[in-house]
């Protein structure tokens, strides 16, 4: 079953960690082995994981994609924000991790982060919590 993660507002560009927001869902759910689906449903903010240990690491990708795709470059995008859609695009939409014996499976310094690239925006986190025993078995 789909659960909503909503984020009521966001900054202009900055990411946010969501992680435990996720882990309770996970939580929730019951489920002891399987797998959670992340979607964000927006077309100019993403989904990533990272490390959370460091919050610098975060400014550091910012900044990074900031380079790489620059806030103005003659875009034919004439809504003003073609850099947030194309920054959406470079970093995703979806992310998942595995959970066994109920625990979710991220590494030590992992952490989950909504990425926002054209705030401030009311945003939402699809979560999909998916048992093991419904996934295929190939005979
Ligand atoms: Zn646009």
């Amino acid at each position: 079953m789909v659960k909503e993660i909503f984020i009521s507002s966001t900054q202009k560009r900055q990411f946010i960690d969501i992680t435990d927001k996720v882990l309770s869902l996970v939580r929730e759910s019951g489920i002891e082995s399987g797998i959670c689906f992340l979607y964000v449903p927006h077309t100019t903010a993403a989904i990533t994981i990272n490390e959370n240990a460091d919050h610098s690491v975060q400014k550091d990708i910012l900044k990074e994609l900031e380079k790489i795709v620059p806030l103005d470059d003659n875009y034919s995008h004439s809504e003003g924000n073609a850099a947030a859609h194309i920054k959406s695009t470079l970093s995703g939409i979806t992310q998942y991790f595995f959970i066994q014996d109920g625990e979710a499976k991220l590494g030590t310094w992992q952490g989950i982060f909504f990425c926002e690239f054209d705030g401030p925006r009311r945003r939402q986190v699809l979560v999909n919590v998916v048992n093991e025993d419904t996934t295929y078995e190939a005979k």
